[in-house]
């Protein structure tokens, strides 16, 4: 087509030229630096803003499943390095009257200095963490709720009341079980002992039944198997549903075409695999938003199903204040 016009050609060469010029004086200092790590969304009458705490990859030697499924994912990851790319995110629901996290990334008991950034994606977004009412805990591994308390023990929302599903503090919090657990488990239950102390000291640490009322326009949805007392959060507001659905998929990539595929993390593998293809055909292609913690940021979609599969539509970047 560029041999149409000999125009063309004098413009092609005349625009090679000015490249070649460009790049031999290309003085031009590169940035770096990223956006602030929030995103806001508008869920009826809530505001609900994801907070970014880090970015790292889902390990392919964590994952977890049927060998064919496992050799798949594992070509699909040598061809293509990013392909289990994945992030550590929390979440903060405004209702109005309400400060309120869903989990609060890994503060500094996971993931070294690549995680561990939400205190800072909060003051971007503009709350102070002393505003914070209440955190909601989907569980208790350290990635999820890392972010509650520093290395020295000190409450880094210390006005919050933290609420936990009853079986999941049971589990982590006993001494007898972390010391029948095996060797690799053992740093999770003392991180997680660790990060709950001050605020069982401070009375601020509060356990709930499957199925109780804790929150008016929230529903806790009972999930678990990942771990004991691994739980969903559904908020509702004019009709709109967000639901925050902790570590039901790790991996989009890896978990969505073939759900059973599990996780090393999984407690009860078999239990967490049913627990993740019951839920994803009761939302698929319902309009509920999903809020997951290792998605790729800002963490927020749907689910469809289409051709016999499950897949993610993902919540796309808009700068007005907007339901997504
Ligand atoms: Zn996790």
């Amino acid at each position: 087509m560029f041999e149409k016009s000999a125009l063309a050609r004098v413009f092609f060469s005349l625009v090679v030229a000015a490249g070649v010029s460009f790049s031999a004086q290309a003085e031009q200092a590169l940035h770096k630096g990223q956006a602030p790590g929030y995103f806001r969304t508008k869920v009826g009458a809530l505001e609900v803003t994801s907070l970014y705490d880090g970015a790292g990859a889902f390990q392919f030697d964590w994952l977890k499943g049927k060998p064919a499924a496992i050799e798949e994912i594992g070509i699909a990851a040598t061809a293509n390095p990013h392909f289990l790319d994945g992030n550590e995110a929390g979440f903060l629901v405004n209702t109005g009257a309400k400060l309120v996290l869903v989990d609060v990334g890994a503060g500094p008991w996971f993931g070294g200095s690549a995680f561990g950034h939400l205190g800072e994606s909060l003051r971007q977004a503009g709350y102070k963490p002393e505003q914070i009412d209440m955190v909601l805990v989907t569980h208790l591994h350290s990635d999820h709720v890392g972010g509650l308390t520093s290395k020295s023990g000190e409450r880094q929302f210390p006005n919050a009341q933290i609420y936990v599903a009853q079986a999941e503090s049971d589990f982590w919090l006993s001494k007898e079980i972390a010391a029948g657990a095996p060797s690799n488990a053992k740093p999770f239950f003392d991180a997680a002992q660790a990060i709950a102390a001050p605020y069982i000291k401070a009375g601020k640490w509060h356990t709930f039944q499957p199925n109780e009322k804790i929150l008016d326009g929230m529903t806790v949805v009972p999930l678990p198997a990942h771990t004991p007392g691994h739980s969903g959060y559904q908020f509702e507001s004019e009709g709109h549903k967000i639901l925050f659905w902790g570590d039901t998929v790790h991996s989009i990539n890896a978990q969505l075409p073939d759900p059973d595929v599990a996780a090393v993390f999984d407690i009860d593998v078999e239990g967490a695999i049913a627990q993740r293809t019951k839920l994803l055909e009761a939302i698929a292609g319902k309009d509920v938003l999903i809020a997951g913690p290792h998605l790729a940021f800002p963490g927020l979609g749907r689910v469809f199903k289409a051709r016999g599969a499950y897949h993610w539509a993902s919540t796309s970047y808009s700068n007005r204040w907007e339901e997504r």
